[in-house]
């Protein structure tokens, strides 16, 4: 059925807002007909909300198969402490895991969000992501935590789960390196024969400070920390450049790349990778997981001055209290208030939508697409998303 839906403001992201706007569409395949601007008599037809209508949210990193961690992990430590903490957690029953990723996946839907670029170390999350409504961009990803000995043994271990994907039509899948203080030059390589350029890619970036010491002088938490583990470090030499130089020469420019968290990342790095890869960077930044780790966030301005492209993500429930996009924009608005509300829903929509290849069909409201449609309510007088703001979905 046809439907015609107006509300206070209707954000198309592609195009400016409009003002009491109406919004026609498809309710069966939720494709958007027509937007136009508000009518003098306006047809009977048309039903009207109050609040903001905004396009599907996108997701564009997460790791669904950790949903059961919720709650099992300290806040506030530092990443080398939580990461000594998530790898060294009981098991869990396959059967809590199942559990736990078939209610996240909906719980996701029904927080408005259309698609997910999510991490996978193991195959828990496939038949779920082959039911779901939402769209997957799976990234399977490889790490040999350095160890040149350990490489080929791990390349087998992800490859098989690579192999084993089976992604619903529309749905992705691309190998990906975990962070550049785990993975070895040859792994890089092993990783980038698996992809075609066509495919697109994800590491985590400069989300500790220890990182780039590492890399710089060799020093930082680090090489105790892969000490405690059992692994030799005294083969890593430093490259005396930030982490990032050394992603950089170990991807393939031709793929699309987006580096996540990036809370230590400055502007003259921003501009390297930019070069690196012409029109073909995304920036995603997860605030409740920064806040939640290491208790800090990037500095947002450094990428808005160079127009870079930032999209938004929740990283998983071990480091996050919910998968929703709308509270990542709470904190945003919370702690960032020079972000505004224009800015933050194009992260949480079209950018998000180009990182992760879909924006042929999700993250604007233009004819033909099928981006969702998602209702926001309480918002304050000039727009701006409070903590009471709530999203529903409208299609
Ligand atoms: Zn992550």
């Amino acid at each position: 059925m046809i439907r015609q839906i107006s509300a206070d403001y209707i954000y198309p992201v592609s195009s400016k807002p409009i003002k009491n706007g109406i919004l026609t569409y498809d309710d069966q395949s939720g494709k958007i007909i027509s937007l136009e601007g508000s009518k003098s008599e306006t047809s009977s037809s048309v039903e009207h909300y109050s609040g903001i209508l905004v396009p599907g949210f996108i997701n564009a990193h997460c790791h669904l198969e950790l949903s059961h961690l919720k709650g099992q992990i300290p806040t506030g430590t530092g990443l080398l402490p939580f990461l000594k903490a998530v790898v060294t957690l009981r098991e869990f029953p396959q059967e809590v895991i199942r559990q736990a990723i078939e209610a996240q996946d909906q719980a996701m839907w029904e927080a408005g969000i259309m698609a997910v670029g999510d991490i996978s170390n193991k195959i828990d999350t496939a038949d779920c992501k082959r039911k779901s409504p939402i769209r997957y961009s799976t990234f399977v990803e490889f790490f040999d935590f350095m160890q040149p000995h350990l490489t080929s043994k791990f390349v087998s271990q992800y490859l098989e789960v690579y192999q084993n994907f089976q992604p619903k039509k529309d749905d992705k899948l691309s190998a990906v390196p975990h962070a550049p203080y785990t993975v070895t030059a040859d792994l890089f390589n092993e990783i980038n024969s698996i992809n075609s350029p066509l495919d697109i890619v994800s590491i985590h970036n400069q989300e500790t400070v220890h990182e780039d010491d590492l890399f710089l002088t060799g020093t930082g938490g680090f090489p105790s920390f892969f000490k405690d583990f059992g692994f030799d470090f005294s083969t890593f030499s430093p490259t005396g450049k930030p982490s990032i130089y050394y992603a950089m020469e170990n991807m393939n420019p031709h793929n699309k790349t987006l580096f996540i968290h990036n809370t230590k990342t400055l502007a003259s790095e921003i501009q390297a990778a930019e070069n690196w890869s012409e029109n073909k960077i995304f920036w995603v930044s997860c605030p409740n997981a920064n806040l939640f780790i290491e208790n800090k966030l990037p500095d947002y301005s450094l990428f808005l001055a160079q127009n870079a492209k930032v999209c938004l993500g929740t990283d998983s429930l071990s480091s996050n209290w919910q998968l929703s996009i709308l509270e990542e924009i709470k904190t945003l608005s919370k702690y960032c208030s020079y972000l505004d509300f224009d800015t933050l829903i194009s992260w949480a929509t079209l950018n998000g939508a180009e990182a992760l290849g879909m924006s042929d069909t999700l993250g604007s409201f233009e004819p033909g697409k099928t981006p969702g449609i998602l209702l926001l309510e309480n918002l304050s007088e000039d727009k701006k998303i409070k903590a009471e703001t709530t999203v529903s979905r409208i299609c």
